[in-house]
């Protein structure tokens, strides 16, 4: 995997939607395809934040971008039918699909753990995942080759003490790319996990306040990783849970 070199413009005439572009991985994830090539759906919960990665990406000369606010903690799903719709009548199909967003919760054991802030992470993590995946895969579907990328965790894989409804709602996204891969095996749709692994980012301060990020990854370091996800071109197969932190040279 530290091999892998994207082609230059590989992704040009693709759509690729990424949640959480407002911030930390998704928002490189976002400026990164876009230098690839693809037209970004950048969507998002602040449109303030939502339009300086839009003009930010205008003014690097890259192609188009277009965005959709949308706050995944959410529960109507007419309003994610309505993200599709706006998506087909705007683009026709999506290529990409990278559901990056997430809610770090509280780090707290079972027995102290707050309901609401359990609910409100599995909705943005879980539900929201499973609604706009639901919602999108006709478009998915309209694509010759198209990708959907889910991202996990460390803790996604194996559990660990306090980290609760982030870590159970991993285990979910865990499940539900197995269970999308096998679906769409006969197709030319690749689904795939990844797990960042610790990077410089705002989440990742709020769960280890005490560590100094200068001795992490930055958010582009990890970047090979995420073009990976989206390279239907060199396919490199489905239903894999990957490392991030493997393709750093
Ligand atoms: P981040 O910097 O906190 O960014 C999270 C993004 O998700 C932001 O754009 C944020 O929007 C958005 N978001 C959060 N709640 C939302 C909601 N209710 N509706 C819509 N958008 C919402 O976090 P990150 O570190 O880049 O995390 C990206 C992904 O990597 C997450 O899935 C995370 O679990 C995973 N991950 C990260 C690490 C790490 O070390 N950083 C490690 C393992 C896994 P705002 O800009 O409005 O806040």
């Amino acid at each position: 995997m530290k091999n892998y070199q994207a082609t230059e413009k590989f992704l040009s005439g693709k759509t690729i939607l990424v949640t959480g572009a407002t911030d930390g991985i998704g928002k490189q994830a976002a400026l990164t395809y876009a230098q690839y090539g693809a037209t970004v759906i950048l969507s998002g919960r602040n449109t303030r934040k939502l339009e300086q990665v839009y003009d930010e990406i205008e003014s690097l000369g890259y192609p188009q971008p277009a965005y959709i606010p949308l706050n995944l903690q959410n529960t109507d799903p007419a309003q994610y039918a309505q993200v599709a719709e706006v998506i087909e009548k705007e683009f026709g199909q999506l290529d990409g699909l990278l559901l990056n967003a997430s809610d770090l919760g509280l780090l707290s054991p079972i027995d102290h753990f707050d309901e609401e802030t359990w609910y409100r992470v599995m909705q943005v993590n879980v539900n929201s995942t499973f609604l706009l995946t639901k919602y999108c895969l006709p478009l998915i579907r309209k694509a010759k080759k198209a990708a959907i990328a889910l991202t996990s965790s460390g803790v996604g894989r194996q559990g660990r003490a306090y980290w609760g409804a982030y870590s159970v709602s991993k285990f979910a996204t865990e499940g539900l790319m197995q269970i999308l891969a096998d679906e769409l095996d006969k197709t030319e749709i690749i689904v795939n996990s990844i797990n960042p692994g610790a990077t410089q980012t705002k989440m990742r301060a709020n769960a280890y306040p005490g560590e100094d990020p200068a001795t992490l990854p930055t958010a582009n370091d990890i970047m090979p990783a995420y073009l990976w996800l989206m390279d239907t071109e060199q396919n490199f197969g489905t239903g894999q849970a990957i490392n991030a932190r493997d393709f750093i040279k």
